[in-house]
């Protein structure tokens, strides 16, 4: 599908960024963004790089009652070349199509997703921060748009794509997270949404959240949503813990996100003759195994987080340390070899990145 290119005046372009160090996460925007458009009986329509401006919606929108919306998070990074370089976007083109399914919303082309956002950031290039840990944060959104207050599909969809030069994730950086395990609300059952990349998702765990952040932590480890049990992942992670050179992780079952740095960390892991397994944890299990030493690491894996080391863990009224609260050794050689990969100081064998 072709793009139209929208022109930009030099007035239009913003003042960029001076200091890298300060850039945050996403806060700050570039000036263009993608914008597709799709009707029923047409299909994709309309496909232009644009100006990035407030959309205006009809207060009616589908989209801002039900919630019916999709997103993906995706990086680009600057090598010391100066060249840019994607990581797996065909893998976050199909988990979009996947919540897409879920949510009754149409399908992108996976040339159009890559696709659009490979000319995105190309004429954005000059956005793209170079210091060690910043990126380009890239935010393709997909909304209902019809007008009309009723429960239904919409027959009329925005899919657009932002991007947003940004620092690490969490402000502390590569350093060990509080996390307290939720043993009150749930993320998602079977059945549900929880496999999908869905806004409601998130909305439903910001009270779970705020209570964490009161107490002192910084995100929580979500249980199963029907015993209560089983750790599933945290707020935008998947979760690991290692046992010696074995590292744990919970199955893909229908209701945590199919982490693409979930994956990669899992490849990588045994590419570095370290075991690996995909088993449900019992949280009573956990906290046992934490105690008598047999834990030796835990950390997160994720687009934004990369992979967070986790220091402490939480549950009811125990409090544990993991790796002294200090950073693992094979934390540290996965986070390493992971960001090697993706700004191109390690060779990528695996087929990962896209200049
Ligand atoms: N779980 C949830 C709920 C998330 O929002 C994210 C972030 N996309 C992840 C896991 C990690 O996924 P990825 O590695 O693809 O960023």
């Amino acid at each position: 599908m072709e793009i139209r290119i929208v022109p930009l005046s030099e007035g239009e372009k913003k003042a960029k960024f001076t200091d890298e160090s300060k850039l945050g996460f996403g806060k700050i925007f570039t000036d263009r963004m993608l914008l597709v458009e799709w009707k029923a009986g047409q299909g994709w329509v309309d496909a232009r790089i644009k100006k990035n401006e407030p959309f205006v919606l009809d207060p009616a929108a589908l989209v801002l009652h039900y919630a019916q919306e999709i997103f993906e998070g995706l990086k680009a990074y600057k090598w010391a070349d100066g060249s840019i370089a994607l990581f797996r976007p065909e893998m976050n083109a199909r988990r979009f199509n996947h919540s897409a399914e879920r949510l009754c919303m149409p399908e992108v082309p996976e040339e159009l997703f890559v696709g659009g956002i490979e000319q995105l950031v190309g004429l954005e290039r000059d956005w793209v921060p170079s210091a060690e840990g910043t990126s380009l944060y890239i935010r393709p959104t997909m909304i209902a748009v019809e007008p009309v207050v009723g429960i239904k599909p919409s027959d009329h969809y925005y899919f657009y794509v932002i991007l947003s030069p940004v620092g690490a994730y969490y402000p502390q950086g590569f350093k060990p997270v509080r996390i307290m395990v939720e043993s009150k609300y749930v993320r998602a059952t079977p059945g549900g949404t929880g496999e999908a990349k869905t806004g409601g998702n998130y909305a439903s765990s910001l009270k779970a959240g705020l209570e964490a952040k009161e107490k002192g932590f910084d995100q929580v480890l979500w249980l199963d949503g029907v015993e209560k049990r089983y750790i599933e992942e945290v707020g935008a992670m998947n979760m690991f813990f290692v046992y010696g050179d074995t590292i744990v992780t919970a199955p893909l079952q229908g209701t945590i996100l199919h982490g693409v740095t979930r994956d990669s960390v899992l490849t990588l892991a045994r590419s570095l003759d370290l075991k690996v397994e995909e088993r449900r944890i019992d949280v009573n299990d956990l906290m046992k195994d934490i105690r008598s030493g047999a834990i030796t690491e835990a950390f997160g894996s994720g687009t934004a987080a990369v992979v967070t080391p986790v220091g402490a863990l939480c549950y009811k009224e125990e409090c544990l340390e993991v790796s002294g609260g200090g950073v693992g050794k094979h934390t540290r050689t996965l986070y390493d070899t992971l960001t090697g990969i993706q700004t191109g100081k390690i060779a990528d064998t695996f087929g990962w990145i896209r200049k």
